[in-house]
């Protein structure tokens, strides 16, 4: 994510909250913890439960910014839940229902603690049903970029990553917890909007549209998106698979576009299949926003991008959205990899080639500590989340282990860690267990240099 977004500022306490404990309810049912566990946003996901399925039902007005909201969340519980949270930010909730019953609610930061009327048996299916209103709240990350439901001049631009998705929907917010997806978005007659997946349909009615969309595969909740305005949409087969791009009429677009196809079809060539059912490209004029986003199946541009941000966000597609981390701080497993997908782009296109990039990098020298730390596995602070190292650092990591293993071991590595973990959840530890199953080699040192060790790497 965040190609175009470097920060390098001042440290940051990590905030660290003890994620509370549930008390022993009636006939052994407790609530659901407030979190999830991770390091940098404890407050993100929750306990008690996991989702199988979101439906989001949005009406947006532009000229009043007021987002509309019925969402239906099916869940499983995984313990007897006495009570449970999801995360929403701001809005007024005229609704809460468990299972078509209404439940008693209450606010807490972002916890939307419900209380349904009786409690849930571990093991159960249940849904809730959660209707809101009101004007988004931008949401601003610990490294100072905003997220969230950001208003343009004739819509939204709807970015998640790390925890905007709170701020329009409803939802158990852990990268972990991936569901499946429906959309229908309302918006003024003559507007467009675009969600994850495929469309299903788009009706006009009484002023305004309704954009249906569909998204069947696995998708972790920061992922998803809504952006909305004045779009001129195109659809085409490629990679065996529809593709929507969506640009702004306002721009001066976008022969780059052109290039999606081609770029799919290398990656699927050397990491696997294209993981998903739909692909596309969502440009728009947001420059406010500061970054674009690999939003599964159509990542979201906050201007017209050059070739190497597409091909940034399409890699994605393999790493973050298919392959995507447990907890934040493995941030490099998605952002050094599509930071070595960047070269390997260049060099398959007969430019630079991803040693040179690896080489003119290496010669930053060694003092310059905001080039070389945090090592890229250990930013330490969300601050760092989206710093320099994850990137430039996390690419360099994986163009080292080339030249360690091999072209050969190297490119089975990388493919049969996109195919093994498809639209699953991975850690650090489990890339390296594979790189030396699939090198025959032991790697600890190698890794402990790259990834772990705080100095400019020397030997390896
Ligand atoms: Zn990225």
């Amino acid at each position: 994510m965040k190609a175009g977004l470097r920060v390098a500022v001042a440290v940051a306490a990590a905030a660290v909250a003890a994620i509370a404990a549930g008390t022993a309810g009636a006939a052994g049912f407790t609530p659901g913890s407030d979190g999830a566990g991770d390091p940098f946003f404890p407050q993100a996901g929750n306990g008690g439960y996991d989702v199988s399925h979101y439906s989001l039902e949005l009406g947006y007005d532009p000229a009043t910014h007021v987002l509309t909201g019925a969402a239906v969340v099916k869940a499983t519980a995984t313990q007897n839940l006495s009570r449970f949270d999801l995360d929403l930010r701001g809005f007024t909730v005229a609704r809460v229902a468990v299972n078509g019953a209404a439940a008693t609610f209450a606010r807490s930061g972002q916890e939307l603690v419900i209380t349904p009327a009786a409690g849930i048996v571990q093991g159960k299916a249940f849904t809730v049903a959660v209707d809101y209103a009101g004007v988004p709240e931008v949401i601003t990350d610990p490294d100072q970029s905003i997220e969230g439901w950001v208003p343009t001049a004739d819509g939204a631009f709807v970015v998640g990553e790390p925890q905007g998705s709170p701020g329009w929907y409803p939802v158990n917010d852990a990268p972990f917890d991936k569901a499946t997806y429906d959309f229908a978005i309302t918006v003024p007659a003559g507007n467009t909007a675009l969600a994850n997946g495929v469309l299903v349909s788009s009706t006009t009615s009484g002023g305004k549209s309704t954009w249906v969309w569909r998204e069947s595969k696995p998708m972790a909740p920061y992922l998803a998106t809504a952006t909305n305005g004045r779009f001129d949409l195109t659809q085409y087969t490629t990679s065996g698979v529809p593709a929507y791009v969506a640009v702004d009429p306002t721009l001066n677009s976008a022969n780059v576009l052109r290039k999606l196809p081609d770029i799919v079809a290398f990656y699927s060539s050397i990491y696997g299949p294209y993981p998903f059912d739909a692909v596309g490209a969502i440009v728009d004029d947001a420059k406010n926003v500061g970054y674009s986003l690999e939003t599964q199946t159509k990542p979201n541009f906050d201007r017209v991008p050059d070739e190497t941000t597409l091909a940034h966000e399409l890699s994605h597609m393999w790493f973050g959205d298919s392959v995507t981390l447990t907890r934040w701080p493995d941030i490099w497993l998605h952002e050094g990899f599509a930071t070595w997908s960047e070269w390997i782009w260049s060099e398959h296109n007969g430019n630079k080639t991803a040693q040179k990039y690896f080489d003119n990098l290496y010669n930053t020298p060694a003092q310059d500590t905001v080039f070389w730390t945090p090592p890229p596995a250990v930013p330490g602070t969300p601050v760092f989340l989206f710093n320099g190292t994850t990137y430039d650092r996390g690419g360099m990591t994986l163009q080292a282990l080339r030249a360690k293993v091999g072209d050969f071991a190297f490119f089975r590595i990388m493919r049969d860690w996109a195919t093994q973990n498809r639209y699953g959840s991975v850690a650090t530890p489990e890339f390296i267990s594979l790189a030396e199953r699939d090198s025959g080699m032991n790697l600890g040192h190698f890794f402990d240099v790259w990834l772990y060790q705080p100095d400019k790497p020397t030997s390896w």
